[in-house]
């Protein structure tokens, strides 16, 4: 078998336009763009990269991003005020706050710290908690690319045994929760899971978020089984992987998604349609 490609790039692109076309609508309506302010602290390099991705997208669809770039010895306090600012301020309606954060800064502070209907990166409490209890109003951005990604190959999720490698709360656990709330019948793992290799080939789906280059090879996966590989890795010799070895997997899976060009653009994605809904007159 050869897997069928889950290609985030090309359905990314396609919600990009859609996201345009009701910028402009707004537009057309009198509102202004919707605004997202883009916090960074420090220089981590890779944060820098995600942060450059996002803000260009931004630009692309009409969403008017603003940069807030902290140096690496902000406090708590300072990023707190700064976060009280904007939660007031009437042209921002989407806060994001790049992780990871530097030691002095707790993350879990800071993230309860953004207003819930500013939370477009889904991460805040009261948005897991809506998911949890199946109502969700801003979902974790990944996750939610990824529903989005299987919703438009249109396979069915129903009743299907779906495994998540990774119990992070920014991915492996919202995903749990998407795919519970999908009626599937889920298994979250971790870094203390026993047999794993034996659990992954039971299931129909997998879903991998944990950081460790190339580490499920086509011998976990059971025939036919859908692959969604989250992970980026970049190796010595530069080459950007995912925590699926490819070539190996891509002989037993049905779909797979491919690193780059799977994920990642989705999130990308989901984040520009998390501020556009945030940006709109809010119901509750
Ligand atoms: P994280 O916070 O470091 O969490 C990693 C998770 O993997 C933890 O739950 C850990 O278990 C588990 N784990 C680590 N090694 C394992 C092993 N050998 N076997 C089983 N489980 C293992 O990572 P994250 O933020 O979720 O990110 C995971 C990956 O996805 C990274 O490569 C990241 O760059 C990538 N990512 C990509 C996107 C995208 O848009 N494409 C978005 C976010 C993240 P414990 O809980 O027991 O420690």
């Amino acid at each position: 078998m050869t897997a069928k490609l889950l290609d985030g790039k090309a359905l990314a692109n396609h919600i990009r336009q859609t996201i345009q076309q009701q910028v402009q609508a707004r537009l057309a309506q009198g509102l202004r763009a919707p605004g997202l302010a883009v916090v960074l602290v420090g220089e981590n390099p890779a944060s820098q990269v995600y942060v450059r991705h996002k803000r260009n997208a931004c630009a692309e669809v009409g969403i008017v991003s603003k940069a807030y770039n902290l140096p690496l010895d902000t406090s708590q306090m300072q990023l707190l005020d700064l976060l009280d600012q904007l939660n007031e301020d009437p042209e921002i309606d989407g806060i994001l706050v790049q992780l990871p954060l530097p030691a002095q800064i707790d993350t879990e502070t800071v993230i309860e710290r953004i207003v819930p209907h500013k939370d477009v990166d889904g991460f805040h409490p009261y948005n897991v908690g809506r998911l949890v209890l199946r109502m969700p109003l801003l979902r974790s951005c990944t996750p939610k690319g990824i529903m989005t990604l299987l919703a438009h190959a249109n396979l069915s999720l129903e009743g299907q045994d779906a495994i998540i490698i990774g119990q992070s709360n920014i991915v492996g656990r919202p995903m749990a929760l998407e795919l519970l709330a999908a009626r599937c019948t889920i298994t979250v793992c971790h870094s203390r899971t026993r047999e794993l290799a034996a659990k992954v080939r039971n299931a129909d789906l997998v879903v991998v978020a944990i950081g460790k280059p190339q580490l499920v090879t086509g011998d976990w996966i059971k025939p036919g089984a859908v692959v969604i590989d989250v992970g980026m890795n970049r190796l010595d010799n530069g080459r950007l992987v995912g925590d699926v070895d490819f070539d190996s997997v891509s002989k037993h899976a049905s779909w797979i998604t491919p690193v780059p060009g799977g994920v990642g653009p989705m999130t990308v994605a989901s984040l520009l349609e998390n501020t556009l809904q945030a940006a709109q007159p809010r119901t509750i």
